[in-house]
């Protein structure tokens, strides 16, 4: 050992005066093609090497190659959009994960009109004058539900949260037991109350709640009472919960606001399609809640947005609150909601909105598709077979329920011996990402949740993941 080599073993430091030096990163970057101004190219190679230098001295110990591969691929990764097109095949229709609703193509070409146009958002183009944002989609939705008034904000847990404020701060919501729940990413009942000003008050039991349990807790300070819609989880069994209209009667009694979160809100009967029936905003509105909620990315297959549909008297409240303007929603999401809604209003809403495409799909034209699908693999040489397979709803709708499906299966363990996740990982990461389920050693690509115009584009891509291997 020569002496240099002895203090260099004895250096801690050694390896972080060993980091590659910016200029040469930035340098190695540009020739690799990178578009990104020198100042901001600067700053991302020096926090990469940033993180580099913690992991030394955390005790990595990385070569000089790895970290320059490293930092030139963390520099390259902000010039490519994260959120670019996906194929969803694994057979979950709302995959929460992937965005929940993909929008009709429709509906994506007045989002897209509305962000790159101005359009008259907020202005009567007939007299010129001033008008309401939300009349377009109000007017719909009086056609579709026969609500009095709309509302819709950025999504359903804001227009929870606007409603109670503006209905209830300061005052008491009666909640049954078993529907103060939690729906998900955090998001529970009794706490968005707390946050609103208003006291949660529970009554009956976690599977039993009847009318007589509401009336028995209305008092003095009693604004409203809540039902929720269990989304993501059923009791069966021994249970008992009122009927939307004997709450309604009690409130309209009792002088206190019924409001009703629906949660995916479908507009269409999920019965028509073999599903359990999934509750109806047109029928909360008949029964006469004063305020019903929904999100507009679940079942009703548009934007990311909460629909609130009810009595003008409510709705003028809530409009009022100054929390309304905090979460409103914007034009594309307003454009994007109208296009929905007239999809329905034009009774064409299976054939165009994704959600409801996926829901109705023919099992015999997805086992033709398979077909399809696996003898233009087998064409270039990759064994695939189809098979039996169950999709889901998903995004917290109908619990439990499935919907027969047909799959496209790659195996491993085929004479290349190529490994599953390998395979799957490159799939997920390439150009178009394509997102299966791995099950029992197989990679399952659910044609429920592919709409049939990508087929060929599938098989090319799962064809080019394959040549990665
Ligand atoms: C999903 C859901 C929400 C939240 O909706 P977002 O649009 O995700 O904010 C609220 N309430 C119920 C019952 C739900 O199912």
């Amino acid at each position: 050992m020569t002496a240099n080599q002895a203090t260099a073993a004895n250096d801690p430091a050694a390896p972080i005066r060993a980091l590659p030096a910016v200029a040469a990163l930035t340098a190695l970057a540009r020739r690799q093609g990178s578009g990104l101004a020198d100042a901001v190219l600067t700053a991302a190679v020096q926090t990469a090497l940033a993180d580099e230098r913690a992991a030394i001295l955390a005790g990595a110990r990385p070569r000089r190659d790895e970290i320059a591969a490293r930092v030139l691929a963390t520099v390259a990764a902000l010039e490519q959009p994260r959120l670019r097109r996906a194929i969803n095949a694994t057979g979950v229709i709302v995959h929460t994960n992937l965005g929940r609703a993909a929008v009709s193509d429709e509906t994506a070409r007045a989002m897209a009109e509305a962000a790159v146009s101005p359009v008259a958002l907020e202005l009567e183009p007939e007299r010129n004058e001033r008008g309401g944002r939300m009349r377009e989609i109000a007017a719909l939705l009086a056609a579709l539900t026969g609500t009095e008034a709309a509302l819709a904000v950025n999504n359903c847990a804001a227009a929870l949260l606007l409603t109670l404020s503006a209905l209830a701060s300061g005052r008491e919501v009666v909640v049954s037991r078993g529907e103060a729940v939690e729906i998900g990413g955090g998001f529970r009942i009794p706490d968005v109350l707390w946050q609103s000003g208003a006291t949660l008050v529970e009554v009956g039991t976690t599977n039993r709640t009847y009318a007589r349990d509401y009336a028995d807790a209305i008092g003095e300070r009693t604004a409203a009472l809540l039902k929720v819609h269990a989304s993501n989880f059923r009791v069966i069994g021994f249970v008992h919960a009122p009927a939307l209209s004997e709450i309604v009667e009690l409130g309209r009694d009792r002088g206190v606001f019924v409001v009703e979160d629906l949660g995916s809100g479908a507009l269409l009967d999920t019965g028509r399609f073999g599903l359990a029936p999934e509750p109806m905003v047109q029928d909360s509105v008949g029964a006469g809640a004063d305020v019903v909620l929904f999100s507009g990315d679940k079942l009703l297959g548009g934007p990311q947005a909460g629909v609130i549909v009810g009595r003008r008297l409510a709705l003028d409240r809530i409009a009022r609150h100054p929390l309304a303007r905090a979460v409103r929603a914007d034009k594309t999401c307003l454009a994007g909601l109208a296009a929905t809604l007239r999809h329905y209003a034009r009774g064409e809403a299976v054939a165009t909105i994704p959600v409801w495409r996926a829901i109705a799909a023919d099992t015999a034209v997805l086992e033709r598709r398979a077909s399809e699908v696996v003898s233009a693999l087998a064409s270039r040489g990759i064994p695939a077979t189809s098979v039996p397979s169950e999709a889901t709803i998903g995004g917290g709708s109908l619990p439990g329920q499935t919907l027969p499906s047909r799959a496209v299966a790659l195996a491993v363990g085929d004479e290349a011996g190529n490994d599953l996740d390998g395979l799957a990982r490159r799939l997920r990461v390439g150009p178009i990402g394509v997102f299966g389920r791995i099950e029992r050693d197989r990679l399952l690509i659910d044609l429920r949740t592919v709409p049939p115009e990508a087929d060929e584009e599938l098989v090319a891509l799962v064809a080019a993941a394959r040549a990665g291997e």
